[in-house]
């Protein structure tokens, strides 16, 4: 029970001891491992498990780093949210180099072109305005092979069924899913009904 002995690169685990973590989390323990091997992964957690550092680490293994193009599309909740995702995931990817931008609401479109069109490894953001660059082709879909949603019943919640719906058509179809819900209302077994293929499911 180490991030040692999950077969990490270097680098990763760099940053994940810099951050400060000296042990896995239980979902931790669980859940990397399948994420790193590129399954479709259920996980029903709470916050304060630790699973945003399970979906960053399992993303910055997976980044091919010479290619500055989009691979990895993280949705969230709330702004604040998604801006805490951020963070975690420069953290991490600090030795990586990894290119990392939020789009949320509340602040400039055209900002988010500039950066976008800059090139990163990583959106993050919230589905509204993470649909909206999908639907200007400011954010390319073409590159993205991991695709997150994190805090999954707080977003249906809030009624972002259908823009998550829209962005999975938007996705290439051979893509892997992770989802993290505390709980799983019949909206979210939806969701990994008709976009997950095979998924693990972990119960934290
Ligand atoms: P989360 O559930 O992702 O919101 O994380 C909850 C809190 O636990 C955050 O403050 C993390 O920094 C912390 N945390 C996550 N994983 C670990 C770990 N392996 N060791 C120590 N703290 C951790």
């Amino acid at each position: 029970d180490s991030f040692d002995a999950m077969g990490l690169q270097e680098n990763l685990l760099r940053g994940i001891y810099a951050y400060g973590f000296e042990k896995p989390s239980a979902i931790q323990q669980r859940g990397i491992v399948p994420f790193i091997r590129g399954l479709d992964v259920i996980q029903q957690a709470q916050s304060g498990t630790g699973k945003t550092a399970t979906f960053c680490s399992g993303i910055l293994q997976q980044l091919d780093y010479s290619l500055v193009e989009c691979q990895a599309l993280v949705l969230a909740p709330t702004r604040e949210l998604a801006q805490q995702i951020e963070k975690v995931m420069r953290a991490l990817g600090d030795y990586l180099g990894v290119k990392v931008h939020t789009c949320v609401g509340g602040t400039l479109v055209r900002e988010d072109k500039r950066i976008l069109e800059s090139g990163v490894h990583v959106v993050v953001g919230t589905p509204g305005r993470v649909f909206d660059m999908l639907r200007r082709q400011y954010l390319r879909p073409d590159s993205i092979r991991m695709f997150v949603l994190d805090e999954a019943d707080e977003m249906l919640s809030k009624g972002f069924k259908d823009q998550i719906y829209d962005i999975f058509q938007l996705l290439p179809p051979k893509i892997q899913v992770g989802l993290f819900s505390a709980t799983m209302p019949p909206e979210a077994l939806e969701i990994t009904r008709k976009f997950m293929n095979k998924p693990v499911k972990i119960l934290v």
